[in-house]
């Protein structure tokens, strides 16, 4: 059924539903579009409509081949649309979904890209805070680069900001997706052009690896591990993208590399990757949890609730009041946790920072009984209420002046961009 959006536009089809809307295939007066229709209870909050017409001119001006095209913003009665330029394809998403992981010249082709359109977006002063595999789609019309990877283009530059007025998130909620989130975000520090890269890093580790390297359990688990838990190596790939990767995952923004440089350093990557099959690497928490002897069951018990079953992201709603999205997994908004959500305490998973390289307890090359451990670990992470140490206490300062911690890796000199 056709619906009109504003005066210009008509929208046919439905081609997916996000957290902040519904995308619908559109026609406009210059041929075929893709309407995001923004939710009524975004549409309907008359602060979120303001920004959202004071962004404008900076969402139409970012013009980049690597970038979906935002053609105009409709405001029209009870209807907020973004009509953007048709991309025939697919998102990132579904293709990691059905392949699981990529071959590593493809996943570095299709992030070399969004390297790219990120350096423009960066460039113009637009940071994008919300990078994942949902918001990266991919042009099945267009020319098939190396890997056999087709063009990647961002998409959802502006919406995560939109979202983050004042009135609707308050200082306590923090805008993005868990398992992306740069830990200066969990430390309550505005959001810089860094995040990006931090939430590219974690995409491309996504990729080869087939999960990303912090999520997994509550989100208040993954939220601390960001901050505290060092990226455990992926084997079989050069030492160079090894490095890039590390480099972009730094704790501290300042150690990243800017956008322009990792699509340049990606490149210059390229041609080792020929021929290098999809990694083979376990997910750290794929096997089903196995009841098993733990120092902790008793407690999880007295709690009320099981250990984790399997690997499960972090599913939080979009906004205060939105019912969770659990079956794409994307999120953009989530309350910080309290102490207690946080708090390993005697039992949780507050661990101390491993160094560089160690391996995280039920990482994919730990023994297999030491998987299970860390799964249930997790599990009782999002139950556990013993008192407020390590990093719930330091969360619970987000916005004072809290010193970002170090990476324990030595940095780079590049400053990151500040827009
Ligand atoms: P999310 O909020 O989860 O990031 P979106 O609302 O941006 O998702 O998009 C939902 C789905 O709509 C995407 O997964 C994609 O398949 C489709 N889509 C989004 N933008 C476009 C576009 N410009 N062209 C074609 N399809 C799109």
């Amino acid at each position: 059924m056709a619906r009109n959006i504003g005066s210009r536009y008509t929208a046919h089809q439905i081609l997916g539903r996000g957290s902040a809307g519904t995308v619908w295939l559109g026609e406009g007066p210059e041929g075929p579009v893709a309407v995001k229709l923004l939710r009524e209870d975004l549409a309907s909050d008359q602060e979120l409509v303001g920004r959202f017409v004071r962004e404008r001119t900076a969402l139409l001006g970012l013009d980049h081949p690597r970038v979906v095209k935002v053609r105009d913003l409709v405001v029209d009665g009870n209807d907020l649309a973004l009509v953007m330029d048709l991309v025939r394809g697919t998102d990132l998403r579904t293709r990691l979904d059905r392949e699981r992981r990529l071959a590593p010249e493809a996943a570095v082709a299709i992030i070399r890209d969004v390297a790219e359109g990120l350096a423009a977006a960066h460039a113009a002063g637009v940071v994008h805070r919300d990078v994942k595999p949902e918001n990266i789609l991919l042009d099945m019309e267009g020319p098939l680069g190396p890997g056999g990877a087709h063009p990647a283009l961002l998409t959802d530059f502006g919406v995560a900001k939109l979202i983050d007025t004042p009135g609707r998130t308050k200082a306590t909620r923090i805008i993005g997706t868990p398992d992306y989130l740069a830990p200066e975000i969990v430390e309550g520090l505005p959001p810089r052009a860094a995040v990006d890269i931090y939430a590219l890093a974690t995409v491309l580790y996504e990729l080869l690896a087939g999960f990303t390297p912090f999520g997994g359990g509550h989100p208040g688990a993954v939220l601390r591990r960001h901050v505290t838990e060092t990226v455990v190596p992926l084997p079989g790939i050069p030492e160079e993208l090894w490095q890039l990767m590390v480099q972009c995952l730094a704790k501290a923004p300042a150690s990243r590399l800017r956008a322009s440089e990792l699509a340049a350093r990606l490149a210059d990557v390229l041609p080792l990757l020929k021929g290098i099959p999809p990694l083979d690497v376990d997910e750290p928490d794929a096997e089903p949890a196995a009841p098993e002897p733990y120092e902790d069951t008793a407690h999880a018990a007295t709690a009320g609730t099981a250990p984790e079953a399997g690997r499960r992201r972090a599913a939080v709603p979009l906004v205060p009041g939105a019912s969770a999205d659990s079956h794409r997994d994307t999120h953009t908004s989530m309350r910080v946790p309290g102490p207690d959500e946080l708090s390993g305490g005697p039992h949780g998973t507050a661990r101390a920072p491993r160094p560089a390289g160690a391996r995280r307890p039920g990482s994919a090359r730990n023994k297999a009984g030491a998987v299970r451990k860390r799964r249930i670990t997790l599990g009782l992470a999002a139950v556990v209420a013993a008192g407020a140490l390590g990093v719930g206490g330091y969360l619970a300062l987000a916005g004072d002046d809290t010193t970002p911690p170090q990476d324990s890796r030595p940095s780079s000199s590049q400053p990151a961009e500040q827009p």
